[in-house]
């Protein structure tokens, strides 16, 4: 290929062409796909397959935003207002505090942003394509013009392809034509006017695959692709706005009307008492720039964003914002049980075969081991019904062992992997059987059928027979109803015996065992593929295996602790009740012998009354389709559960959607499954979600104390003014200094709450109700308290300074000092640190003490404190800031005065603590 046929190239109507010319031009070989040497020198000519030039909106259009808050615009009038009465100063400090807001709040904006962008894009699509002949898997990146891909349900489609194969391939392209029903494929060639979404010989990049299979040749890539050229137009918008956020913006909507209302009481109560319009007017700034918790927003934003940053180290992917403390109020968490609970590391334990029970030994994947019949090994060529069960398994399987950092693990389905290693403990391997029975055709497992069929052309002495046969496996349901005869032991059809078999099902079960059937049918060589409707009678029964999958250690332990904090798990998944019962067993699902469970079968039949109180009673279900999962969400919904609801297939996405929390699994999920959650786990494991929902409760809990951190001070300060203003003495603090505390000392401060480690009782508490209003009782009850406390310390001190100096600014000085005293010592008490010194003091003789003290819990604050230091001293000892802020330099012994002065404010904050915590 040259590079003079690219623009041709892009020019094609692909569509319009036949697979055959499709491939010729694209020099594509259909069945061996493209060489190692054409895909590099393609790579070099088109580059990587990724869509860049999103433009979102501009920056300065987002930096704009950060002024169109209502807060903001009080203190742009009181800016105005200060400007008019030529108070240049004041003025300009105001006016800069606006922007250097705005500025701190589009940085962090960007910040958070930029992290959740990231970490979509860490979450990469995988193409599977033939190249050299071999299938292999690749970043999808790495995907050049002419690949040859193969898509199965799941997957999201990594670029434009023109498909040369399908089976029942149907796609979903609402990203592109905004039709959500799914689009049925094929491969024939179309008018050239044919329109995008009536191209069914066409798939494109980012619609999903929601069934069946298909193989296609990359034909654009990149920005080529129409989702390529239309992204370059849509805005990419990561949401920042969370039901938090939310509140917060209807809370200052509400608090502008206060406000507004409170200075024009001041504006009032100064004119009656016969002052000059502008002392009016500056008394109302005042009032007003007191009252407005300038950094809240902004310290909201960066709480979230780290909580974020936490989870991903907890291997949760958070993908919507909301999540991060959605997760927090969760009550219920529906999870699958294979993978998620369990290892999925399969190990066939028992087999039946012929009318007898086998044993096998070994381990995990190892092929160390052997088939035992009453504790001794068998000889496979004196059994030919377990010889054909073993040999199904093997045939009817996609999946291979493969050594990994020198471990064994499995290619695929962990289930397949088990069967390979089971028929290898009695030296049967794929290759062997692969020169008799030749592949023809592959009906591939899907949960919702619950079984797998493969046809092969049977050889013998190395000639084509005109016998083809299927073999298939799935759950012992769905193959014994298609069985009516089965081998005996010397491997002669019989009639099924049912009973018997039945009775082995239950018995393997019921030790916890996930157990598959095998069966065989032969068909005429008329055959050279399958569908579903020719197995649906005549299959001939072979055995079972029961294999275990034993519980994660970690994930028993995570179901306990959610137990105990009030959270419910709820097993749901596709295997066999009995097996389903025992593993809830064992991970203390419920301390019955027997726990209540309900199949999918039976859910069908009831309605969504009966089914809401069924979810309530029981916490394990059985042989539920994906689809199911929908139902089971809205009936705990229903209930007023906030429920988290994990899933992996095409099918489950509906209910992720739907679920509070939809979590996908970052290893087995599919495209589809992903897209639809809310949160990916990257090691698929339940433990993860557990400490998720810590996360996510330490993040609200943080936010909680960051609200109640900030507004008490505000509260102090607008007290501070309406008192020192009604009992007719000075400003104890003037406008300019008011906003120096709460844009710089506040800030600095409060954001060392956004780190605050999760702390030991984070889950002793039960869920927290997402409806619950941001200003609850107790939080109105600290704001008062605070502020009272706040408003005797920093107006003793400015009363008694101006009465005994007669200096002015030395007296508000000291006043700010003193708010800013009081201020950190009510951080410290509200933050872990000094708790957790107190009971450094309790435990004094126990041993519990240093775990209690620990020194991470303190060294946050303290960097938070000796910033505010550092700022305070700033403030009030440069000369030549000195004009800038009214302020004057203290004396050792008068900044001793003011940091004293801010102590007690230790006792009301500990007390409040402990009656009336803010989460
Ligand atoms: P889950 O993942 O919740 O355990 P699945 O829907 O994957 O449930 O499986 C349901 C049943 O289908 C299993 O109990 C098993 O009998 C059968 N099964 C599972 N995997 C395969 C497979 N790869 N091929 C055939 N049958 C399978
Ligand atoms: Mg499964």
């Amino acid at each position: 290929m040259t590079l003079s046929n690219i623009e041709n190239l892009f020019k094609q109507q692909w569509h319009q062409k036949s697979t055959a010319d499709t491939a010729k031009i694209l020099e594509t070989d259909l069945a061996i796909g493209l060489s190692k040497t054409e895909v590099a020198e393609r790579q070099e000519l088109y580059g990587v397959n990724e869509i860049k030039g999103k433009v979102g909106k501009s920056a300065i259009s987002r930096f704009l935003n950060e002024f169109n808050q209502p807060l903001i615009y009080i203190l742009l009038v009181a800016g105005i207002v200060t400007l008019l009465l030529k108070d240049w100063v004041d003025a300009s400090v105001i006016l800069g505090v606006m922007v250097i807001n705005a500025v701190i709040g589009f940085i962090q904006a960007s910040k958070a942003e930029n992290a959740i962008a990231a970490l979509a894009k860490s979450v990469t699509t995988e193409a599977t394509i033939v190249r050299d002949g071999q299938k292999v898997q690749i970043n999808s990146r790495e995907l050049v013009l002419g690949d040859l891909v193969l898509l199965t349900s799941g997957d999201k489609v990594p670029a434009d392809l023109r498909l040369v194969a399908v089976r029942d391939l149907q796609v979903s392209e609402s990203a592109l034509t905004g039709e959500s029903v799914p689009v049925q494929k094929a491969i024939e060639a179309l008018d050239a006017d044919t329109v995008l979404a009536d191209r069914r010989n066409m798939v494109y990049g980012s619609s999903l695959v929601t069934f069946g299979t298909a193989k296609g040749i990359v034909v654009a890539i990149a920005n080529q692709t129409e989702i390529g050229r239309i992204s370059q137009l849509i805005e990419q918008n990561t949401e920042l706005e969370t039901p938090l956020t939310r509140k917060i913006e209807q809370f200052s909507k509400s608090l502008l009307y206060v406000i507004l209302g409170l200075a024009a009481f001041m504006f009032v109560v100064v004119m009656g008492k016969g002052g000059t319009w502008t002392e009016g007017f500056k008394s109302a700034v005042a009032l007003a720039v007191s009252a407005i918790p300038e950094g809240l927003p902004a310290v909201v934003t960066v709480t979230l964003a780290i909580g974020v940053e936490r989870m991903t180290k907890q291997h949760a992917i958070i993908r919507k914002l909301p999540a991060v403390e959605t997760l927090g109020s969760t009550t219920v968490i529906c999870s699958d049980k294979t993978g998620t609970l369990t290892e999925n590391q399969m190990t066939v334990q028992a087999i039946y075969a012929g009318n007898h029970s086998y044993g096998v030994s070994g381990v995990g994947y190892e092929s160390q081991g052997a088939i035992l019949q009453e504790q001794h090994p068998i000889e496979i060529d004196r059994l030919p019904a377990l010889r054909e069960c073993l040999k199904c398994g093997l045939l009817c399987n996609d999946s291979h062992i493969q050594t990994k950092d020198g471990q064994l693990t499995v290619a695929g389905d962990p289930t397949e992997g088990a069967l390979i290693v089971s028929a290898q403990k009695v030296g049967l391997t794929l290759q062997d059987l692969e020169q008799e029975q030749t592949r023809l055709d592959t009906i591939p497992f899907e949960s919702q059928f619950q079984y797998m069929a493969t046809l092969h052309q049977r050889k013998e002495d190395g000639q084509d027979t005109d016998r083809h046969i299927v073999y298939i496996k799935g759950s012992a349901e769905s193959i014994l109803k298609r069985c009516h005869r089965q081998l005996d032991a010397n491997g002669e059809l019989i009639d099924l015996e049912r009973q018997q078999i039945e009775e082995t099902i239950d018995r393997m079960a019921s030790q916890g065992l996930r157990v598959l059937a095998f069966a065989k049918k032969e068909i005429s060589d008329r055959f050279q593929a399958i569908d579903h409707e020719d197995i649906q009678t005549g299959l001939v029964f072979l055995g079972l295996q029961g294999m275990i999958d034993p519980p994660r250690a970690e994930a028993i332990a995570a179901v306990r602790t959610c137990h105990s904090v009030g959270i419910q798990v709820k097993m749901i998944t596709g295997d066999h009740a009995l097996t389903a019962a025992a593993i809830a067993r064992q991970m203390g699902f419920s301390q019955d012998e027997k726990p209540l469970v309900f199949t999918g079968k039976q859910l069908s039949q009831m309605d969504d009354r009966e089914l809401a109180d069924a979810v309530e009673k029981s916490n394990v279900f059985a042989r539920i389709a994906p689809e199911q999962k929908l139902r089971l969400v809205t009936a705990l919904q229903s209930k007023g559960e906030i429920v988290a609801m994990t899933g992996d297939g095409v099918n489950d996405a509906p209910a992720l959607k739907k679920a509070d929390i939809g979590i996908a699994m970052g290893i087995t999920g599919t495209e589809v499954a992903k897209e639809a959650a809310d949160m990916i786990l990257t090691d698929d494991n339940f433990a993860s979600i557990e400490l998720a929902i810590e996360e996510g409760r330490t993040v609200y809990g943080n936010l909680l104390k960051t609200i109640g951190f900030i507004l008490p001070v505000n509260g102090g300060e607008a007290l501070t003014i309406l008192v020192g203003i009604l009992a007719a003495t000075s400003l104890p603090i003037l406008p300019v200094q008011i906003l120096w505390v709460n844009m710089v000392s506040s800030v600095a401060l409060s954001a060392t709450l956004a780190f605050e480690p999760k702390s030991t009782d984070t889950m002793r508490r039960s869920p927290r109700s997402p409806h619950e209003p941001i200003l609850t009782p107790k939080l109105l009850w600290r704001i008062l308290i605070i502020s009272a406390f706040n408003l005797i310390a920093v107006f003793g001190v400015f009363e008694w300074i101006w009465q005994t100096t007669s200096n002015l600014d030395l007296a508000r000085t000291m006043a700010v000092h003193t708010l800013v005293s009081a201020e950190t010592f009510y951080l410290l008490s509200i933050s872990q640190c000094i708790p957790s010194l107190f009971a450094y003091f309790q435990n004094r003789y126990s041993k519990n003490l240093v775990k209690n003290c620990n020194l991470k819990i303190a060294y946050i604050p303290a960097i938070g404190v000796a910033c505010v230091f550092i700022f305070q001293v700033f403030f009030s000892q440069l000369p030549f800031v000195n004009p800038l802020f009214h302020t004057q330099p203290l004396s050792m012994m008068q900044a001793l005065i003011c940091i004293s002065a801010g102590v007690p404010v230790i006792l009301p904050a500990l007390f409040l603590k402990r009656f009336a915590p803010l989460n």
